[in-house]
């Protein structure tokens, strides 16, 4: 029997686990391994994918790669092994000046020695949070080196000469994902002088996965168990001192949310690092698990890459269980001859035979075997937590079969509502009237100094009303990051990703991708911004390729504007059939993409459904000032710039003088020079180019220039059909220049320049075939 057509409630027990490469390699760390307890969950509304419960926590699968997975319903009984609080074991003092620190073997670095630390844990287990405890507002963000993907330095509050780098949320060291090659670059390559590894103590069987392999790398190591508030609150316990003894490096219990054994994990690592004390403990494979095959196996590599994983800088054990695995990275650095590479597949069958399992599964299971040697010693797990039980509660409504959907809708319907509705032009009117005073200061300034004119028209029209109105979208857009951040880190975007991967993958891509296309109706900067939480750059690509064609609020104006003048009392209906054009032209696109440029499957849909929790305020408060310091960045150097190539392009004509008719500017003129291209759409008024043109640097400018150079009466110069075929235009072409420029910051300029070009040809195809059915209809 195969997992996909297990019932929901049953439990089964995983036989085999089929499927190759990466993604099998994916499911092996998650837990999915031979001998592991499954529980069917449920289905998602539209029947795929599953959730199952494995290990103590919710895992959605797809269907169809469930069905590689052989179960057996027969779970033969096994005596639960509790740990019981025993006779005090004593405490082990890694990582602390106790009486068992060997003094003599200490070799401390120099003190004025920069101490760098790696914080690493899986997604969800705190690490934000920690993060932001640990280092208060001393943070930088910046990129990896060599990719876009964002990178959070910070030194520890009242320890100078540390550096804390919070890694990307993986789940293992595989290379499955980027996060997890970057993560595990930047540990062998930057060399840490230690690693903090956060733990989610809830879950704790499926997070210590991880600590197996960081052990490995052989680097001073201290772990924290997060959220021992929800252990202790629920009952369960966790016996430190045994713990410690058995991973062979400190640690220490904290609460990140609640802000407990903060400084005791400072002490701990600061003391680790600068002592650098390395874990007294890399090997958990056992001579007497199973026989002792992958003990064996295990050591023999070692022994026989000892030398090539030296020369390569790579840790010995650590590259040991990575060959075994086949990991191609891993191997290629490591350079080994044929003779060696023979062996090495000698000894790795060698493993299979006498294991019976498949290398990949037999070493996985090796690492779970001595954590729930770990957990049977020093958990006592609480029967079902409070946390669970709640999150079960209100997934009966949020992800129920014909709740889902609806409460999704109200959801996001709220959250709109909320930002452009009511937060939004609340905050924007203060900001503006504020802008608004600074320009009235200003020009009156310069009128009284008697200013050249030239400075001021530049200063007042160019940059004031150029970035000023860029400005006034800060408050909508860290509102809405407010909004979409509660989702995220209360859970609820997990389960909005699980419900909708059927439908995305329709289009080729995974439920991963309804973020950023839903953030994209709000506004395509943040929408592109988001997508870096993705996990395969085919995806990503995509979706940020896609989510120009959500229409963002700033074309909301354009619509107004035009269902006034032409279309009177109908706004509902033609504003609500230019959404729908905007869809069905992104997934027409989709396809075509899905055909072309991005062959192949979307992401597996391998996912962590967490327990709903209440986001914390510090977290939120950070995230904010984050994204309005970023925005404010772009405002003042994008947007600055070329604003101020617009007003002067304006302002001036050919010979360079000053101009006050618009029709001779340079501006016209430029226009003119495409106005051709526009007029098989019937829209070849230079005036109606200009907006269009200035639309590019924000939407909104359309209305008003068009406005200001036809005085007011639009409708003695355009007629319905024309105004129907520029609102088509207009809701498809080239996005504003904040988003193609956030294109280029995560794409490269080759692609920001291809969107241009492409959403332009588009808009223009969709614009004609409107024109052709007018025509056809008579209504030319
Ligand atoms: P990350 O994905 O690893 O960065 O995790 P976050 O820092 O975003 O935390 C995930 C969720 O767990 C958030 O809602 C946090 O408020 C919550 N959380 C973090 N630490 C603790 C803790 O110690 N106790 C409890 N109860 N919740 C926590
Ligand atoms: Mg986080």
């Amino acid at each position: 029997m195969n997992l996909n057509e297990l019932k929901i409630g049953q439990s089964a027990l995983i036989k085999t686990v089929g499927g190759d490469g990466a993604l099998r390699q994916h499911f092996l760390d998650m837990g999915v391994i031979p001998g592991a307890v499954v529980t069917m969950v449920k289905l998602a509304p539209l029947g795929d994918p599953m959730e199952l419960r494995i290990h103590g926590y919710e895992l959605t699968l797809r269907l169809a790669d469930a069905e590689k997975i052989e179960i057996d319903t027969n779970i033969p009984e096994k005596k639960a092994v509790q740990a019981k609080p025993k006779k005090h074991i004593e405490h082990p003092g890694l990582g602390e000046n106790g009486r068992f620190h060997d003094k003599t073997k200490e070799t401390p670095l120099a003190a004025g020695e920069v101490l760098t630390f790696a914080l690493v844990g899986n997604q969800n287990s705190g690490k934000t949070t920690l993060f932001n405890r640990l280092t208060g507002s001393n943070q930088h963000v910046g990129n990896f080196p060599g990719v876009t993907v964002e990178r959070k330095d910070g030194e520890i509050k009242g320890y100078p000469n540390t550096l804390v780098t919070d890694l990307p949320g993986i789940y293992s060291m595989s290379p499955y994902s980027r996060e997890e090659l970057i993560s595990r670059d930047f540990v062998l390559q930057q060399k840490p002088k230690a690693i903090i590894n956060i733990i989610d103590a809830s879950n704790i069987e499926r997070n210590m996965y991880l600590t197996m392999q960081l052990l490995e790398m052989n680097i001073p190591m201290v772990v924290a168990l997060n959220m021992m508030d929800e252990v202790r609150g629920n009952g369960g316990y966790i016996d430190i001192n045994q713990m410690e003894s058995m991973l062979g490096v400190p640690v220490v219990p904290i609460s990140a949310a609640k802000n407990e054994g903060i400084d005791e994990l400072i002490r701990h690592a600061v003391h680790i690092a600068h002592y650098q004390e390395y874990p007294l403990r890399q090997d958990f494979c056992d001579e007497n698990d199973h026989g002792g095959a992958v003990h064996r196996c295990l050591h023999a590599v070692s022994h026989l890459i000892d030398d090539h994983a030296r020369a390569a800088g790579i840790p010995v054990r650590f590259a040991a269980s990575k060959v075994i695995e086949g990991d191609s990275l891993i191997l290629e650095q490591l350079n080994l001859d044929k003779n060696e590479t023979e062996t090495l597949e000698h000894i790795s069958l060698q493993l299979e035979k006498e294991r019976g399992l498949d290398r990949s599964a037999a070493i996985a299971e090796m690492r779970f075997d001595f954590i729930q040697k770990i957990c049977n010693l020093c958990v006592i797990k609480p029967k079902e937590s409070k946390e669970h039980i709640r999150s079960s509660k209100i997934d009966r409504v949020l992800t129920g079969k014909y709740t889902a959907i609806p409460m999704f809708i109200i959801i996001m319907f709220t959250v709109f509502v909320l930002t452009f509705n009511v937060f939004g032009p609340f905050f924007q009117g203060l900001l503006e009237s504020a802008v608004d005073a600074l320009k009235n200061l200003t020009d009156s300034i310069l009128t009284r100094r008697d200013a050249n004119p030239v400075f001021h028209g530049l200063i007042i029209d160019g940059v004031f009303e150029g970035v000023g109105s860029v400005l006034s979208f800060l408050p909508i857009i860290v509102i809405l990051f407010l909004f979409l951040s509660l989702l995220e880190d209360s859970g609820y975007i997990a389960r909005v990703a699980f419900f909708m991967d059927k439908t995305l993958r329709r289009i080729g891509l995974s439920g991963r991708s309804i973020v950023p296309l839903l953030i994209g109706f709000g506004c395509t900067v943040p929408a592109i911004m988001s997508t870096r939480t993705l996990p395969s750059e085919r995806d990503r690509r995509m979706t940020i390729l896609l989510t120009p064609f959500m229409s963002c609020s700033a074309k909301l104006p354009i619509y107004g504007f035009f269902v006034n003048a032409f279309f009177p009392g109908m706004g509902g209906p033609v504003i609500t059939l230019l959404y729908i054009i905007g869809i069905l032209d992104g997934i027409i696109v989709a396809l075509i993409y899905k055909k072309t440029l991005f062959k192949g499957e979307p992401v597996p849909f391998v996912m962590e459904l967490p327990n709903y929790r209440l986001p914390s305020l510090s977290n939120v408060v950070q995230l904010m000032w984050e994204k309005s310091k970023d925005f404010l960045q772009r405002a003042f150097s994008v947007i600055f710039v070329a604003t101020i190539v617009v007003w002067f392009l304006k302002s001036f004509d050919i010979n360079l003088r000053l101009t006050d008719d618009s029709s001779h500017s340079m501006l016209a003129m430029l226009s003119g020079l495409i106005a051709p291209l526009f007029r098989p759409l019937g829209l070849g008024d230079w005036r109606i180019c200009t907006a269009l043109i200035s639309g590019f640097m924000a939407k909104e400018s359309v209305v008003s220039v068009l406005g200001v150079l036809y005085g007011g009466g639009v409708e003695q110069y355009m007629t319905a059909l024309s105004a129907a075929v520029l609102l088509v235009f207009s809701l498809l072409y080239t996005p504003c220049v904040a988003a193609i420029a956030s294109v280029k910051r995560e794409l490269g300029a080759g692609w920001a320049v291809s969107v241009v070009v492409w959403q332009c040809a588009v808009a223009w195809a969709a614009a004609f075939i409107v024109r052709l059915i007018g025509i056809l209809l008579g209504l030319a």
